[in-house]
């Protein structure tokens, strides 16, 4: 089939690049020439484990272009995907101006029936005004797919080839029959393909990421409480887990949830549900709840240095929101970074993949270091905020004799506390007793 993909960011290039895995013919248009540039080069502008391999092979193969001309990706496509951002406005509620905007363009140069799918994460009710702003310009025929992406950063090609469930909102036979056809590689294992209304397509998305918050800021609430009443979280965490109901995953605490998807579409949703005349109490306490979360390392290390971090040296592991990304949108470790730096100390940070994007944040004022150990020379103590693999089992030897003291901050739990004993490391982790 032929598709257009509108967007090469997270979504866009994975999708286009994995449609194009199973014989379609993919154009990939985006706004932004350098990328556009990069990525005719053969670049891959993002790293997402295994698209460089599918990226390279499927270029070769012609089976996938790239283009800055929304009327190339127009004319090109049967099936239209937009995957453009919908990034938070001021009041919480999602921007949807570059949906709406490709949606306005592409009624001015429709020249015949075209499926437009959105792939972007949009409220209840955006099918329509996108149906609206293209009908507004065209006199063709074309139908409005809300088909929201649930892959994961960090394994998107693996979620995009072989999904849990594939949603698809549609009123339209011919565009689901497309849908289905588009789809069908992708689901041969027996996972569905479940159709429903537009409105509750988009809804879905929103629902699940906001319930996969709540499910984390629910367990970090346990974790606080924990450190009140001297539980362990990881003792609590799988006695709870256990529970098929209730499942192990999502269920460990730490500093917070980042990355560009939950902390928007959580509170996107919370508008929503204010526009529309329903308060969602339990999405602003998760709100409020993660964002305080973020910084709850911070009490721990003032205190530990008696309220003065000024002329103190932090080494930093881990930088991206999450493991086996560079995404760094909404990361815990921005916040504790920027405090940090606000109360006069300096850091020495470390991320396998994330420090071009941070060095364009913070330029100068923080030092990259060139591996994990090299964060340690010279620097007082250590913080992890991302739960990279390479720092699972680290050479406790190594950070012993190049911290001045030797004292881990952990905000992703990753040692075990008989372990930190052993070692005779003074650390501090979250919702478990602290180790001095
Ligand atoms: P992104 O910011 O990584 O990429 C968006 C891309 O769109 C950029 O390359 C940008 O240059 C391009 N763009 C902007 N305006 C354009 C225009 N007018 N014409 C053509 N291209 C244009 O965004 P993303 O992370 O891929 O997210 C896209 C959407 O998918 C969002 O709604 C997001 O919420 C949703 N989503 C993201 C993820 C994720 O893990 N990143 C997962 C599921 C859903």
């Amino acid at each position: 089939m032929k598709i257009s993909v509108i967007g090469t960011g997270y979504v866009g290039l994975v999708t286009g690049t994995c449609l194009a895995e199973t014989g379609n013919e993919v154009v990939c248009v985006d706004i932004d020439e350098n990328k556009v540039e990069r990525m005719r080069n053969g670049e891959v502008p993002i790293y997402e484990p295994h698209l460089d391999v599918l990226f390279e092979r499927n270029i070769k193969a012609n089976r996938l272009q790239f283009s800055t001309s929304l009327k190339e990706g127009i004319d090109h496509g049967d099936i239209i995907f937009l995957a453009l951002p919908t990034p938070e406005d001021e009041d919480g509620s999602a921007d949807l101006s570059y949906v709406l905007g490709v949606s306005d363009e592409i009624g001015k140069l429709l020249s015949g029936y075209k499926v437009i799918v959105d792939k972007s994460t949009v409220p209840v009710g955006t099918a329509e005004k996108v149906r609206a702003a293209i009908l507004k310009n065209s006199k063709f025929d074309f139908d409005v797919v809300s088909n929201p992406e649930f892959l994961r950063e960090g394994f998107a090609v693996d979620d995009f080839l072989k999904p849990e469930r594939i949603v698809v909102g549609s009123s339209s036979e011919r565009a689901t029959d497309l849908m289905k056809k588009l789809y069908k590689p992708y689901v041969r294992s027996g996972n569905p393909i479940i159709v429903m209304d537009e409105k509750s397509a988009e809804l879905t998305k929103y629902a699940a990421n906001s319930f996969l918050a709540t499910k984390i800021t629910f367990m970090n609430e346990i974790a606080n409480y924990c450190e009140k009443v001297g539980a362990d979280v990881d003792k609590v965490r799988i006695g709870m887990g256990t529970d098929s109901r209730i499942g192990k995953r999502f269920l460990f605490p730490g500093i917070g949830y980042g990355g560009s998807c939950f902390p928007k579409d959580v509170k996107a949703l919370h508008k929503s549900g204010k526009e529309d005349g329903y308060d969602f109490k339990i999405l602003e306490s998760v709100i409020d709840v993660n964002q305080k979360q973020k910084l709850s390392l911070l009490p721990k290390i003032e205190s530990y240095f008696d309220g003065d971090l000024k002329g103190k040296t932090f080494a930093i592991w881990g930088l991206a929101f999450k493991p086996e990304t560079d995404d760094i949108r909404e990361a815990p470790s921005l916040d504790i970074i920027s405090s940090l730096l606000d109360r006069g100390a300096a850091v020495r940070a470390f991320d396998p993949e994330a420090m071009d994007n941070v060095s364009r944040r913070y330029g100068d004022r923080i030092t990259f270091s060139t591996s994990m150990y090299d964060a340690l020379e010279g620097s007082d103590v250590l913080v992890i905020c991302t739960e990279w693999s390479i720092f699972r089992t680290p050479d406790f030897n190594k950070i012993k004799n190049s911290l001045r003291y030797p004292v881990i901050f952990d905000g992703r739990n990753l040692y075990d506390l008989m372990d930190m004993e052993k070692e005779e490391i003074t650390y501090f982790s979250i919702g478990r007793k602290p180790i001095k």
